[in-house]
C-alpha cells in the first residue's frame, strides 16, 4: 500500500506558504485508512499500551481507531475551553500560529504506558505539548505515531529522546 497517492496537497492553507498535507483522501478510502491503522498500531501488543493521547482534531481519527484496535484506552489532548471537567494547559507555537493543549487531570495514572497520535508531525510543538501533558501526570511516553512527517522542519530532533515513527516522509 502507497500512502503517497492518498495525500493531497493544498498549496497556501490556511496561510500563504504553508502546503497542507490534506488526509480526507486516504480516510475516504477503506483499505488505505485500514492499512495505515494496521501499521501505526504495528510495534504495540495488545494490553503494553494503557492510553492513547490523541490530539485534536486530526489525531482524534487515528488514535480513537488505533484504541479500538489495541484494547486501551483513549485520552483527548483537546485545544483550550473544549475540555468540561480539571484539565491542565501547555502553551505551544505550530507552523502557522500559537496555541495550547488541555488533558483531564484524571485521565492519565502515575507511570501507565502511553503512545501520543496524531496526523502529522512538522515543527513538533504540538509533540511536545503533549509530551509535557502527559508527564506532568506521570504517564510515561512510550512513542509517538504519526501518518505523516515533515522532516524538513525538523520536529523529530526537539522530541528526540522519545521512539518517534511516521508511515511518509516529505
Ligand atoms: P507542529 O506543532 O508544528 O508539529 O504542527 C503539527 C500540527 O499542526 C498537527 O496537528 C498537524 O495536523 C498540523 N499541521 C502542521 N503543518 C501542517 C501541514 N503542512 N499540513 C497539515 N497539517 C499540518
Amino acid at each position: 500500500m502507497r500512502f503517497e497517492s492518498f495525500i493531497r496537497d493544498i498549496p497556501d492553507f490556511p496561510k500563504p506558504g504553508i502546503i497542507f498535507k490534506d488526509i480526507t483522501p486516504l480516510l475516504m478510502d477503506a483499505a488505505a485508512f485500514d492499512a495505515a491503522l494496521e501499521r501505526m498500531t504495528k510495534p504495540y501488543q495488545t494490553g503494553s499500551v494503557d492510553k492513547i493521547v490523541a490530539i485534536e482534531s486530526r489525531g482524534f481519527i487515528f488514535g480513537g481507531a488505533m484504541a479500538r484496535r489495541l484494547g486501551c484506552g483513549l485520552v483527548l489532548a483537546r485545544k483550550p475551553g473544549k475540555l468540561p471537567a480539571d484539565a491542565i494547559r501547555e502553551e505551544y507555537t505550530l507552523e502557522y500560529g500559537t496555541n495550547a493543549l488541555e488533558i483531564h487531570t484524571d485521565s492519565i495514572r502515575e507511570d501507565e504506558r502511553v503512545v501520543i497520535v496524531d496526523d502529522l508531525l512538522a515543527t513538533g510543538g504540538t509533540a511536545l505539548a503533549s509530551i509535557r501533558l502527559v508527564e506532568r501526570l506521570k504517564g510515561n511516553v512510550v512513542g509517538l505515531e504519526f501518518l505523516i512527517e515533515l522532516d524538513f522542519l525538523k520536529g523529530r530532533e526537539r522530541i528526540r529522546q522519545y521512539p518517534v515513527r511516521s508511515q511518509l516522509h516529505y
